[in-house]
């Protein structure tokens, strides 16, 4: 499905330090890690809006008049 991105993150405990994928719907709540059993918090990433254009050369080269 588009927009089911899964997030990697790795258990604070240092004891454990497994790599959980978790979706991307669980931003900002708590989940069990399988390593270790403790809760971690998924962090949400700052998203201020992407830029319109990254490169900004192919943009202005889209609209061509029919001769
Ligand atoms: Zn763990």
């Amino acid at each position: 499905m588009a927009g089911d991105e899964v997030i990697r993150i790795m258990c604070p405990n240092l004891g454990c330090q497994r790599v959980l994928a978790v979706p991307s719907s669980a931003r900002g709540k708590l989940v069990r890690c399988r390593g270790c059993g403790s809760n971690i918090r998924i962090p949400v990433p700052r998203v201020d809006g992407a830029p319109p254009s990254q490169s900004g050369s192919s943009s202005a080269q889209q609209q061509k008049p029919a001769a």
